[in-house]
């Protein structure tokens, strides 16, 4: 079954960040500000070169984080 992380890449700034904001259903438009796990609020950019910007370290790292915590399972319905 597929579970999302809980957080999203976002070019912004000339990288790629990582945020854990909601993100709209079609991506963070552009001009959209989120947190960066990195500790900045930037504005995002959705054109597609964006997508090819280097992924910034200390979001990588700290995604990786994330992505290897077990998250508690969703209890309930
Ligand atoms: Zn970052």
């Amino acid at each position: 079954m597929f579970r999302p992380h809980p957080f999203h890449w976002v070019p912004a700034e000339g990288k790629r960040h990582a945020s854990t904001d909601p993100k709209p259903f079609k991506g963070y438009p552009t001009g959209f500000v989120v947190a960066t796990l990195c500790g900045h609020q930037l504005a995002a950019d959705n054109s597609e070169p964006a997508w090819f910007w280097e992924m910034c370290a200390a979001c990588d790292v700290k995604a990786r984080d994330l992505a290897k915590t077990p998250t508690p399972p969703v209890g309930g319905a």
